[in-house]
C-alpha cells in the first residue's frame, strides 16, 4: 500500500514535468515562428549588424531562464507535498532557534492535514544541502489495523 502511495507521488512529478517540457517546447516552436534563429547566430560575419544576434541570444537566454524556474518551481512545489496524499502541506511550525542552535537547529514542521505525515525542514543548511526529513505517520495506520484486527 505504501508503495503504491509512494509511486503515485513520484509519479505526479514526472506528470508536472511532462507538462512542463511540452508547454516549453510550444513556446520554443512558437519563438522559431516568430524569430527564426538570424544565419549568424554563434558567429558574425563582418559589416552584418551584431544586434540581431545579440537579441536573439538575449531571448533564448531568457527562455532557458523560464524553463529552470517552471522546474525549480516544479521540484519546489513537490517538495511541500504529501507524500501519501499529495496535498500541499501545511501549518508551519518553527522548532529551535537560531540563538540556541546546540539545543536544537532552527527547523520547520509541515503537517499533512489528514495526518499522513510531518515534513521536517532545516532552515540552518551547515553540511551543504540537507533533503526535508519525510516521517510517515505509521501510528494511525497502525491504530487503524488494529481497529480492524478487533473487528475480526
Ligand atoms: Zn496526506
Amino acid at each position: 500500500m505504501c508503495h503504491t502511495r509512494l509511486m503515485r507521488y513520484w509519479a505526479y512529478l514526472v506528470a508536472k514535468l511532462v507538462a512542463a517540457a511540452g508547454i516549453l517546447w510550444g513556446t520554443r516552436r512558437l519563438m522559431a515562428a516568430v524569430m527564426p534563429p538570424p544565419e549568424t547566430f554563434m558567429y558574425m560575419r563582418v559589416g552584418d549588424p551584431f544586434v540581431t544576434d545579440l537579441t536573439y541570444t538575449f531571448c533564448m537566454l531568457l527562455f532557458w531562464l523560464f524553463g529552470a524556474g517552471i522546474v525549480w518551481l516544479i521540484v519546489l512545489d513537490q517538495r511541500y507535498r504529501c507524500r501519501a496524499c499529495l496535498r500541499r502541506l501545511r501549518m508551519p511550525v518553527h522548532t529551535g532557534s537560531w540563538t540556541h542552535v546546540l539545543f536544537g537547529a532552527p527547523q520547520t514542521e509541515y503537517i499533512c492535514l489528514y495526518g499522513h505525515g510531518t515534513l521536517k525542514v532545516d532552515e540552518l543548511q551547515i553540511s551543504g544541502h540537507q533533503n526535508p526529513d519525510w516521517k510517515a505517520n505509521e501510528d494511525i495506520w497502525k491504530e487503524l489495523y488494529a481497529l480492524e484486527e478487533t473487528k475480526r
